[in-house]
């Protein structure tokens, strides 16, 4: 397999090309900041907040956003820990390494701070699939952490996979109003209280973001967290891969597809958001899913 480039041996062949190492990368900046330019992600002069795991992913957006606008934005890396014991704290260190050898201002938000218990114990407390508290409370405390930070914008290193599965898991729970959030901007309209949340690497698969993080000497770990995999989430995931080995590009046609509804939705009226009580982020009820959690856990307001 040759790069269709220069003629020299290819690393990989995907929808975006057959390409060698350099070339590679170069095409993997490319696409990341069309994207950019073609959502209009990134004005001049606004802080940008990179949602930063400690992963592949999130260490490869700061990478690329720091190379190409730190001269004309602040960029701060803003990190949840959920308190997965042999997981997050190891990223977190990696995290803690990177930006400090690149000089990346870093802020760490606790779930333990915020609800009174780590993930893991929330785990052994409580029922259910821990990816759904999970998810309530990382959203959150992005925005909270977004906010407190004063950032225009959050980005975060979503590629396609995770898209593509955001957007299955919201068809078949018939949520299409939650559905038209996704895309490169979140939302379709402006919501007080809420960081809009920017993703640069969209059209960029997982396989993709993984060569690139090797190829620049990335040092993340390629373990998934303990919890992942289980549950709704985890058989999308399953299922999209299998589809997209069987029907390849399907990936991109779910998101070009959601897309496509996204535009025509943009034009409907009446969409209201309401805020929640206790925090004032929006919300789509009285009293948003977090405080609800919170409470639950035993260390939020008395509902
Ligand atoms: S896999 Fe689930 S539990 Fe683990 S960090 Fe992600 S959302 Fe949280
Ligand atoms: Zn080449
Ligand atoms: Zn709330």
């Amino acid at each position: 397999m040759e790069c269709e480039i220069c003629g020299a041996d290819a690393v990989i062949s995907t929808n975006n090309g057959t390409l060698c190492a350099e070339h590679f990368k170069q095409r993997f900046e490319e696409i990341t900041l069309s994207t950019i330019k073609k959502y209009r992600l990134i004005k001049k002069g606004e802080k940008i907040a990179v949602a930063n795991s400690g992963g592949k992913d999130s260490l490869s957006l700061l990478y690329i956003l720091s190379k190409y606008f730190k001269k004309s934005n602040e960029i701060v890396s803003i990190t949840i820990d959920e308190g997965i014991k042999g997981y997050r704290d190891k990223t977190i260190e990696i995290m803690k390494d990177y930006c400090g050898r690149y000089g990346v201002d870093y802020r760490i938000y606790s779930y333990k701070d915020f609800t009174g218990q780590t993930m893991d114990s929330i785990t052994k407390t409580r029922s259910g699939i821990p990816c759904s508290a999970c998810g309530v409370l990382r959203r959150h405390l992005i925005n909270y952490a977004a906010s407190e930070v004063h950032a225009d914008k959050v980005a975060t290193a979503h590629n396609m996979d995770d898209e593509a599965e955001n957007v299955i898991m919201n068809l078949v729970q018939n949520d299409v109003d939650k559905m038209v959030r996704l895309g490169a901007y979140s939302g379709i309209i402006k919501e007080e209280g809420f960081v809009p949340r920017i993703k640069p690497f969209l059209f960029l698969s997982e396989k993709e973001t993984m060569l690139f993080s090797m190829l620049n000497d990335i040092n993340a770990i390629h373990t998934p967290c303990p919890y992942a995999g289980m549950g709704f989430r985890g058989l999308i995931s399953r299922k999209i891969k299998q589809m997209e080995t069987e029907f390849t590009g399907s990936k991109r046609n779910i998101i070009d597809a959601m897309l496509e509804i996204k535009k025509i939705y943009a034009v409907k009226t009446g969409i209201k958001i309401n805020k929640c009580r206790y925090c004032g982020f929006p919300s789509a009820n009285d009293i948003c899913e977090a405080c609800k959690l919170k409470n639950e856990l035993g260390n939020g307001p008395a509902i």
